[in-house]
């Protein structure tokens, strides 16, 4: 191990590491004694006492149950992740609501809030205002938080606390990530991540895309996005805008976009193609109630073969594109969230059929086509998961410092 100036690491580092290979052992195959801990992450039993002790007495650990361990029979304890403590905050902003999640270090919510959003002008102080809320309840309970993710449907720059681009939000700057940061005393703490990014992670820990290691993550709405996750861990590119699909002419040449131009793959595969398609009226029109929109037309479908080969059309321009992202990323799993989740086998066995036609060789395995189990809570508990990932890969650490992340210091009126 070493620091990136290739000088070997600090102690602190090599604590950190350990750290946080302890904890991922913990949430990934239960708990266990310091023993079966030592055996399992291949650290000495020495390490993993100090390391044990230490989030004993954080918090962090509880004991478990007590085992036999060894010919003599001694008693040992197995140790587990305590559900309480620290916790990782996901919070959404959008057109008609926000949301926010907490999840603690073995991945289970331990708090969920939403909120709708009286107008687009006031969509960021009622994020502050439900931020206030969790601050309060995590005191509360006696947790505490790690940090926190924003996730914006927008384009974030690569310091990840910009917001340079929303189309229907007025974001841009870091204007939220520092009205969050105020809530819970931080100061350059709380990350901003694109919406589908959050879904992916999301979708990976938590939903259709568990136990996988690569997957593209696509949601549907007014515009389509993608997430993409390569071996566990968010792909954001050079500038942060990896996933950004929507505007790749990967549609029907002839149909305009909203941005102007013809054949872009949202203006194919986005909800109003599918409006346009299905004859849907009235508030589906309107941003933000893709969701509600899509079961209207899932429900139709029943009854009407018209809506059903309207849908299996998207769903072919749908599995067109992905053959060609495929191409590009191998993704091996690819998950459709958004208002494709509530379309559901409708737009999934179309899709599947093209996406096998394009995909160019007999020896490249056509990746699984699923569809997302998360629904509308996929942003928030994939920006949740962002803040829990720090602490489980290494990079932040657990507890830095007392006042930035105790609970006495998280609320400020
Ligand atoms: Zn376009």
């Amino acid at each position: 191990m070493s620091d990136p100036l290739g000088g070997p690491a600090l102690p602190e580092q090599v604590r950190r590491r350990n750290t946080a290979t302890v904890l991922r052992s913990l949430r990934e195959d239960g708990p266990a004694s310091r023993v079966e801990l030592a055996a399992r992450t291949g650290l000495a039993r020495a390490t993993v006492g100090t390391i044990v002790g230490a989030l004993e007495e954080t918090g962090v650990l509880r004991h478990h149950e007590q085992v036999r361990s060894g010919e003599r029979g001694r008693p040992a304890s197995r140790v587990t992740l305590a559900g309480s403590g620290p916790v990782g905050i996901g919070l959404e902003i959008n057109v008609e609501h926000v949301a926010a999640v907490a999840v603690d270090l073995g991945g289970e919510v331990r708090l969920r809030r939403t909120r709708v959003v009286p107008s687009v002008a006031e969509a960021s102080s009622t994020l502050v205002q439900i931020a206030r809320e969790v601050a309060t309840s995590l005191d509360e309970a006696g947790m505490w938080a790690l940090g926190a993710t924003v996730a914006v449907p927008g384009l974030i720059e690569a310091d990840e606390r910009t917001v340079a681009w929303t189309p229907n939000l007025p974001l841009a700057g870091a204007g939220v990530a520092d009205a969050i940061d105020a809530v819970f005393g931080w100061q350059g703490r709380v990350r901003v991540s694109n919406d589908a990014d959050c879904g992916a992670l999301a979708e990976l820990h938590h939903g259709a895309g568990r136990g996988s290691r690569h997957l593209l993550y696509l949601t549907g709405d007014v515009g389509i996005g993608a997430g993409v996750v390569a071996d566990g861990r968010l792909m954001r590119g050079a500038t942060g805008f990896a996933g950004e699909v929507g505007h790749l002419p990967l549609g029907a040449p002839e149909r305009r976009c909203g941005c102007g131009r013809h054949g872009c793959w949202e203006a194919s595969v986005g909800l109003h193609a599918l409006m346009a398609r299905v004859d849907v009226p009235g508030p589906g029109a309107d941003l933000g109630t893709a969701m509600r929109t899509a079961v209207v037309v899932a429900e139709r479908a029943r009854s009407d073969h018209e809506v059903r080969a309207g849908i299996a059309e998207l769903g072919r321009w749908l599995g067109r594109g992905l053959g060609v992202v495929s191409g590009v990323l191998d993704p091996g799993v690819v998950v459709l969230g958004g208002y494709f989740e509530p379309l559901g086998p409708l737009v999934l066995e179309p899709a599947r059929a093209a996406l096998a036609e394009v995909v160019a060789s007999p020896a490249q395995p056509v990746p699984e086509l699923r569809v997302g189990a998360l629904g509308p809570e996929a942003a928030a508990l994939g920006a949740a998961e962002r803040a829990v990932a720090d602490v489980l890969d290494g990079t932040t650490e657990l507890d830095p410092g007392g006042e930035i992340s105790r609970p006495s210091a998280s609320v400020r009126p």
